[in-house]
């Protein structure tokens, strides 16, 4: 028998899967399955319109079959099959399209081996096997034929014997070698495994033989070995099930059988769209932050089939980053067909069911705020800071999707508050919605800017995270007003007639704070009376864009460029201490010096910033003692 020649593309797949390095050999099984599965759809179509066919269920499965003596793994179906023209088309020219191309480049590109997350198809039989057996009869036909390759140099056709239609593929399954155990695919636990993970929703029955045992009959103690055919797939997927077949515990089952998370799901999504894009989907939002959230090794995606099969493990296509804490899988008909050849084309379809998915995402959060406010706070302590970094990160491109989904502690509601809920009750007076920087809520409620703010009524949030402040200089403004941290330098509020110092006591004060200044010299760019102090001697604003609390932030990054807030050292004018100052001012310019000083050190104390001299400072309070 004459052996012919692979067309030149399908030799050098074909050379790809064979000296494959790729770990995963395991996928052979599903592209091999995925065929069969489509050789029956293909007979199920036939019957749709033509009369003479009867398409009967029962007849229609995929069967596995391993044979350990003799090294064989066969993969038979009962579909359409095919004629000695359609296995020399089918088999021995593959991948003349785009696709092919596309993978080719890319794997040199970046060495990055795509096999296995797309379809590869056939040829991946040869990752596992050193001989490639075809036989098939083709629907109509009389006749079957035997395709045989045993890899690079070309296959043979020849006549074979077949009693049913439909085809079967046998694989020599190669011998172990020193890194690699080739007889895992003869094990039945394995292939059931692997079944089980890229097929289990596969529309047709693939049965096993499947080894048991159990107790011998008449004999006590003792067991026998028994054989039975199984359907090891569960062939109907959950996700394309009705919703109202479903209880929250096939749900929580399906999470955890996947291994979405170790937790309890808080929410799911299920979506079956039948739009502009044919797709079902299950997302879940956990309920707690994986352990790796916040680090560089967590991955975000979403499990990605085609028509049932698994073709990728984590699309992260399908997910903006702010969102990457969803879990899940989406389903699409769509993508059947192209999924392995036109990797471009079907590219558009990702984007239209990434974008449909986000939406679904947004709106379930936010009906999920308005109507089970308790669960999206616990959503929000677990993944609220990815929500801010999404306001923030890409230029503020997303803030309109997101804003409405932030929450801040407030000061008058002690719990978290949204900015519409605060913007709702703000007072016709205020200009601003304020807020205050700090380590910790205790820390906020005590300092001492806040007290204008409070002592107006005004509502103020809490901001303890590193990023929100960030965020929200993002936002800039919320329903036309604009944040103001209490710490800026003009909070655009007047204070009370009776509390303004006249122009006589204004113009004295004036050189006090200038020679202040000068003894902090380019510590501060400057000191002033405060009008935000009720109770406290001093505080520290910021002007300009950068806040103490940015300064904080940035302080703490890598390769920090040392960037520092402008400064002021505000006084309260009616405090006690101020009139200390004004009697060093007047007779006593090193007590001027060290009071200085000190109000400064301590005002960074409150702020949370380092003394540069903490021995110093101690040093300086002792004075004060003795
Ligand atoms: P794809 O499935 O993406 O078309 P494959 O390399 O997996 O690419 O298969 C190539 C072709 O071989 C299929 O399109 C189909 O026509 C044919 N084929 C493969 N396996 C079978 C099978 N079990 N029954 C019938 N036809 C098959
Ligand atoms: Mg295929």
């Amino acid at each position: 028998m004459a052996k012919k020649q692979f067309k030149a593309e399908s030799k050098r797949l074909l050379e790809m899967m064979i000296n494959s390095i790729y770990t995963q050999k395991e996928i052979f099984l599903r592209e091999l399955i995925s065929n069969a599965s489509d050789a029956i759809d293909k007979i199920y179509y036939k019957a749709l319109t033509d009369d003479r066919l009867v398409f009967n269920k029962e007849d229609y499965y995929i069967k596995i079959t391993a044979d350990k003596a003799a090294r064989t793994l066969t993969i038979s179906d009962t579909g359409i099959g095919m004629t000695k023209d359609e296995l020399e088309n089918n088999l021995g020219v593959i991948a003349q399209s785009g696709s092919f191309a596309f993978k080719k480049e890319n794997e040199l590109k970046d060495g990055h081996n795509i096999i296995g997350q797309f379809g590869v198809g056939f040829y991946s039989a040869f990752m596992v096997a050193d001989v490639v057996t075809v036989i098939s009869r083709a629907l109509g036909s009389e006749e079957a034929f035997k395709w045989e390759s045993k890899g690079a140099d070309g296959y043979t056709i020849e006549p074979a014997e077949k009693e049913t239609v439909g085809t079967e593929i046998i694989l020599k399954i190669k011998e172990n070698t020193e890194d690699e155990r080739f007889d895992e695919f003869l094990e039945e636990y394995r292939l059931k495994a692997i079944i089980k993970k890229y097929s289990d929703f596969i529309r047709y029955p693939i049965k096993m033989n499947v080894t048991g045992h159990r107790p011998k009959e008449g004999a006590d103690n003792e067991f026998e070995e028994y054989t039975e055919e199984q359907t090891v797939n569960s062939m109907v997927p959950i996700w394309r099930k009705n919703k109202s077949e479903l209880t929250q515990e096939d749900y929580d089952n399906f999470y955890f059988e996947k291994r979405y998370g170790f937790d309890k799901p808080l929410k799911h999504i299920h979506i079956s769209a039948d739009g502009a894009v044919v797709y079902h989907a299950i997302l879940f939002i956990p309920e707690s932050t994986p352990f790796d959230y916040y680090t560089k090794e967590y991955e975000k995606g979403l499990e990605l089939y085609s028509n049932g099969v698994l073709i990728m493990n984590k699309s992260p296509e399908l997910l903006p980053d702010y969102f990457s804490f969803v879990k899940g899988m989406v389903d699409s008909e769509d993508l059947s067909l192209n999924i392995s050849r036109e990797m471009l084309q079907h590219d558009r379809q990702l984007k239209l069911i990434a974008k449909n998915i986000k939406n679904k995402i947004k709106a379930q959060l936010q009906s999920m705020l308005k109507d089970e406010r308790e669960k999206y706070e616990q959503f929000y302590k677990s993944f609220g800071r990815q929500l801010k970094y999404g306001v923030y990160s890409d230029y503020g491109a997303h803030k309109e999707d997101l804003q409405d989904l932030l929450m801040f502690y407030s000061s008058k509601e002690k719990k978290l508050v949204t900015l519409e809920e605060y913007v709702s009750r703000m007072p016709e007076d205020q200009k601003y919605i304020y807020y205050a920087t700090g380590e910790s809520i205790e820390r906020i409620e005590k300092l001492p800017q806040t007290e204008l703010v409070s002592d107006k009524g005004y509502e103020i949030l809490y901001f303890t995270e590193d990023i929100d402040e960030f965020a929200i200089k993002m936002l800039m403004t919320y329903k036309e007003k604009e944040f103001k941290s209490v710490s800026s330098a003009d909070l655009g509020i007047e204070p009370d007639a009776g509390d303004k110092p006249s122009d006589a006591e204004e113009s004295g004060n004036k050189e006090l704070f200038e020679a202040m200044k000068s003894i902090l010299a380019d510590k501060v760019k400057s000191v002033k009376a405060s009008k935000r102090l009720k109770s406290h001697p001093v505080c520290l604003s910021a002007e300009g864009e950068v806040t103490i609390e940015m300064e904080k932030v940035l302080k703490a990054m890598p390769n920090n460029q040392d960037i520092k807030a402008d400064k002021v050292l505000e006084i309260n004018v009616n405090h006690e201490v101020f009139q200390s100052l004004k009697d060093a001012y007047a007779r006593d310019k090193e007590k001027l010096k060290l009071y200085t000083n000190l109000l400064y050190n301590q005002a960074l104390l409150i702020e949370g910033l380092p003394i540069q001299d903490p021995v110093d400072f101690t040093n300086d309070i002792c004075k004060i003692m003795v």
